[in-house]
């Protein structure tokens, strides 16, 4: 078997020398309320500026008064790729998912702790100009985007689209609306459509119809790996709406109607969990059949989480091989053994077979619903969603050699000499 022995005093990124975001120390900010006159969107919906085209986000201007189904948010990477911004990607030259996001003026309606789109944000930021996973949004008409796509036919980049909600009455019936104006343009068999759920709002008719409409994969965002973490983060202790339980009846439904291979959840790790409750939760997730989408926590700017420090690599690094191997190699979390703090001290793989895994470089990429490469390869690459290039978390692109031993540091795994 492998084994190595994580070493506390040893850590590359985390706090006080720590190589792992320990529950005490993950603690959100307490959100502070708007004043009235920035709640709701109000300052957009007053000045009721029309929008021209693509808007980006612009802090310094009147933000326009925007909103789905006529209007979406993308990427700055899918922008990119989509050739509606100019710019170049660091060691890669595009993105292979395209990933809508509704947005209105009244922006997400929930608080989440470590989200740069929450709703805490009203008094310092418009929604459009909010920034989210680490980078600006730009908004672009629905139209103008399905022609683009439409009209790359066969040659288009993208191998998937995904339609993200977020908290907002009118959230699930703008995504059945994209939904249905994607797919009367564009073959769902060419470019498969994912949903990235809202459950707080979402019953089991809406999974079942954007199943009807053509939707090939339906992921939860849970996001915390356990019911405390999400109550603190995303729940009662953020006054947020949402709940563990509702979004595991939504997963549920989802499970049932989507099938195997066709549901996921997404977990963002270093939120105050144990490797072994995440690792937890990836193994639950694969006996109901689905998958595992992985995020390494980052503290987005303006976020209740933006105090606290990154996922130190070595503990991200251990959950990201471990989850791979539960995912794609079948090796069970029973399997693997863990230390005194939950921290992953063998894989439950003999020491070759490890070393061809690490070797292979795909545990390490961004993790998400497949493309058109391999089923354990994500089109949904996210390039430096959660990072910085100059530490990358999740590899949106093939991990080199040099950035393998880099790797092999994090997780301290020498490389044998053949
Ligand atoms: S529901 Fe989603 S978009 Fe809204 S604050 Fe939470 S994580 Fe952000």
């Amino acid at each position: 078997m492998s084994c190595h022995r994580p070493d506390a005093n040893a850590s590359v990124q985390g706090a006080e020398g720590l190589d792992h975001n320990p529950f005490a120390l993950m603690q959100p900010r307490a959100p502070l309320l708007a004043p009235k006159e920035a709640r709701n969107g109000a300052r957009v919906i007053v000045n009721n500026v029309a929008p021209q085209g693509v808007y980006l986000p612009n802090y310094n201007v009147l933000t326009p008064h925007m909103r789905s189904p006529e209007y979406v948010q993308m990427s700055t990477a899918a922008a990119i790729t989509l050739g509606i911004m100019k710019g170049r990607m660091y060691r890669c030259s595009c993105t292979r998912c395209l990933n809508l996001l509704l947005t209105y003026p009244e922006g997400c309606r929930a608080n989440c702790a470590y989200c740069g789109l929450a709703r805490h944000r009203e008094a310092e930021r418009d929604y459009a100009d909010r920034n989210f996973i680490r980078v600006d949004w730009p908004a672009v008409p629905l139209e103008e985007t399905i022609d683009i796509v439409a009209r790359d036919g066969a040659g288009s980049p993208f191998h998937r689209m995904c339609i993200s909600m977020i908290t907002h009455p009118r959230s699930d019936e703008d995504t059945v609306t994209v939904l249905k104006r994607w797919t009367e343009r564009i073959d769902p068999a060419a470019i498969p459509v994912s949903i990235l759920s809202n459950p707080t709002t979402m019953t089991r008719e809406d999974v079942k119809r954007l199943r009807d409409l053509g939707a090939d994969i339906f992921t939860v965002a849970l996001d915390a790996a356990t019911p405390v973490i999400f109550d603190r983060t995303r729940g009662k202790g953020v006054q947020s709406p949402h709940t563990w339980r509702k979004y595991w009846e939504i997963l549920m439904d989802a499970r049932d109607i989507f099938g195997p291979q066709k549901f996921g959840a997404h977990i963002i790790i270093g939120m105050g969990e144990t490797e072994y409750e995440a690792l937890g939760l990836v193994q639950q997730l694969v006996d109901l059949g689905g998958h595992s989408h992985m995020f390494c926590f980052f503290p987005e700017k303006g976020s209740l989480m933006d105090h606290l420090p990154a996922t130190p690599r070595d503990q991200w690094r251990r959950v990201q091989l471990a989850r791979y191997l539960i995912d794609y190699r079948g090796v069970r979390v029973d399997q693997m053994k863990f230390d005194g703090e939950g921290r992953v001290v063998d894989f439950g793989l003999p020491t070759g077979e490890l070393d061809s895994v690490i070797d292979a470089g795909v545990a390490f990429r961004t993790s998400g619903c497949p493309g058109k490469f391999a089923e354990d390869i994500s089109a949904c690459d996210r390039p430096y969603g959660d990072s910085p290039p100059s530490n990358v978390a999740s590899y949106p692109f093939p991990p080199s050699r040099s950035d393998l031993r880099k790797i092999r540091r994090q997780l301290r795994i020498v490389e044998r000499k053949t």
